[in-house]
């Protein structure tokens, strides 16, 4: 059976930061590259990270039903699951992992069903989320506040997942992490 992983949080909880560790220690997982509309951040590379997109083609590519979920997660900022994503990965016989918002997290599910196992990283604190989102160096005090301010919906969605990691120390995280996916992949 195709499977899949969805890894979900509020923004700031780590979940690049696991699902990168991830990546290096395990050769049948692919991450899914997402398509998005904000602006690229100095260390990520356009087709790796994200494909990045103007909104006008963001849009386009609505009209032109490419894709599997999409999700205004910020004003004016469209993240999207790819079909074509997907079927690349499956063909290549590996499971696919997404990092996505909680809301295409909750619409990967009602699409994959027992196929994708779907695991919410969740911050020790919301201080903590808030000293994390500014510690990154990525972020304007703006949009510290959009995603900060985000987080207090996003934290209500929880119970919709199959698992719950906490990620306070990383590396028992990771472990706990990689137990469950061990468990679903196996
Ligand atoms: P997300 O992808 O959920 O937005 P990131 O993986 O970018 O989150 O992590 C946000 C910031 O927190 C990064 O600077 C990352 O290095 C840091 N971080 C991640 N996990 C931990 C942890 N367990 N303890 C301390 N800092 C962490
Ligand atoms: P960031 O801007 O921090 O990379 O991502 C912001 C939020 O958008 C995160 O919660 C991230 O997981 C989410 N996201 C990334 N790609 C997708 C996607 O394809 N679909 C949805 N729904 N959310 C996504």
């Amino acid at each position: 059976m195709n499977k899949a992983i969805v890894i979900t949080a509020p923004s700031g909880a780590g979940k690049t930061t696991l699902v990168k560790m991830l990546l290096e220690t395990r050769d049948d997982l692919s991450f899914s590259v997402s398509a998005c509309t904000r602006s690229k951040r100095a260390k990520e590379i356009d087709g790796k990270d994200y494909y990045f997109l103007s909104v006008e083609k963001f849009k386009k590519r609505i009209e032109q039903n490419d894709f599997v979920e999409w999700e205004e997660v910020y004003t004016d900022m469209f993240y999207g699951t790819l079909k074509l994503e997907i079927d690349r990965i499956w063909e290549a016989k590996k499971a696919v992992i997404f990092d996505i918002d909680v809301k295409g997290a909750v619409n990967i599910k009602k699409h994959l069903k027992e196929q994708v196992l779907t695991i919410f990283i969740k911050p020790p604190s919301k201080e903590e989320l808030y000293n994390r989102l500014k510690g990154r160096g990525t972020e304007t005090e703006e949009t510290i506040k959009k995603r900060y301010d985000r987080s207090v919906l996003e934290l209500e969605f929880e119970k919709r997942f199959d698992a719950v990691v906490v990620n306070d120390n990383l590396q028992t995280a990771f472990q706990e992490l990689e137990e469950k996916v061990n468990d679903f992949l196996k």
